[in-house]
């Protein structure tokens, strides 16, 4: 690429990104640093998270980190606290994303590290940003990210690696070299990246954004995911039209749960998780034959590279399995 070109793209991207600062407001008024998983919310009602109170040191460190990734990106804690504000706790787990739950959606930024760094913390502010997976499932993200990601797969797998095992090797020469690989043959900034396209765009944005990391994607990147970092997004009428059909459907009230659901699925025939959380309201309600029509229709909307799509497999079939069994 010229370096005339690269200098105007590095010139618009700062343009685009001091142009949106004043939208969103204030890390403070959109952020809540939570101890205890807040009562009543999609986080508490999965069971799955166990958080532990925040040290003073790492509590007003992962803040210090947001503050400078709301300038560096201030349209992603906006999108992330759309249903009002994001709740950050902290964990003593590595590894939580086990499924196994009824609910789905992960709504809430829930740290699970070791240790904190500025680009981890950045890494969970775009899975947060992009909540539903919409910009990670869409055609335009695939498109381009879908053919790296098999690359990087093949590559790691002549090492006898998945993306997964590559990311938990200890840093030294050889997780080295393998982290090179990657990048200088399919320009992915890591391994972990190929692990799924949710994936993919947390790693993808966090490193391009961090400047220390000095990762610069292809301008066809960069034009995707401009408005995603830097246009602080108003609210999404569906998204909240969804929460509300979580929030019937955790209170036991299946019927309106289904009804609201219905609304986002008219609205956004993509939104695979209101098809799921349909499913699941009809089959409450013994409505077998429905449930089943919907956790299908889920499953197939979710791309084969998303890390839930096992998830959504498993469900189908197991619902499947229960129906045909009869009552
Ligand atoms: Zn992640």
């Amino acid at each position: 690429m010229a370096r005339w070109f690269r200098f105007f793209l590095a010139i618009s991207v700062v343009i685009i990104l001091c142009g949106n600062l004043a939208y969103g407001g204030e890390v403070e008024d959109l952020v809540v640093m939570r101890d205890t998983l807040r009562p009543n919310s999609s986080e508490a009602a999965m069971g799955t998270y166990k958080t532990i109170p925040w040290v003073p040191a790492e509590r007003a460190f992962v803040l210090k980190s947001l503050r400078r990734i709301h300038a560096l990106a201030p349209g992603l804690l906006p999108r992330a606290a759309s249903d009002g504000t994001l709740s950050v706790y902290r964990s003593n787990i590595r590894t939580y994303a086990k499924g196994g739950t009824k609910l789905i959606v992960i709504g809430k930024m829930v740290f699970a590290y070791p240790d904190f760094s500025f680009r981890v913390v950045f890494h969970e502010a775009v899975h947060a940003a992009d909540n539903y997976h919409k910009l990670s499932n869409s055609n335009a993200f695939r498109k381009i990210f879908e053919p790296k990601i098999e690359a990087a797969r093949a590559l790691l797998a002549k090492e006898g690696l998945t993306p997964a095992r590559a990311a938990a090797l200890p840093l030294g020469e050889r997780r080295k070299r393998i982290e090179k690989m990657v990048r200088t043959q399919t320009g992915l900034p890591s391994a972990y990246a190929a692990y799924s396209l949710s994936e993919c765009l947390a790693e993808v944005t966090s490193f391009w954004l961090t400047p220390e990391f000095k990762y610069t994607p292809s301008a066809e990147v960069v034009r995707l995911l401009s408005p995603f970092v830097s246009q602080a997004a108003p609210p999404d009428p569906v998204d909240q039209l969804f929460r509300q059909a979580e929030r019937r459907f955790r209170h036991g009230d299946f019927a309106a749960a289904l009804k609201k659901a219905s609304q986002v699925i008219k609205a956004d025939p993509t939104f695979y998780q209101a098809y799921s959380l349909r499913g699941y309201a009809y089959l409450k309600l013994k409505k077998n034959k429905y449930a089943l029509r919907d956790l299908k229709k889920a499953h197939e909307l979710v791309p084969p590279l998303q890390g839930s799509y096992a998830f959504y497999d498993k469900e189908y079939k197991r619902v499947r399995a229960l129906v045909q069994k009869g009552p």
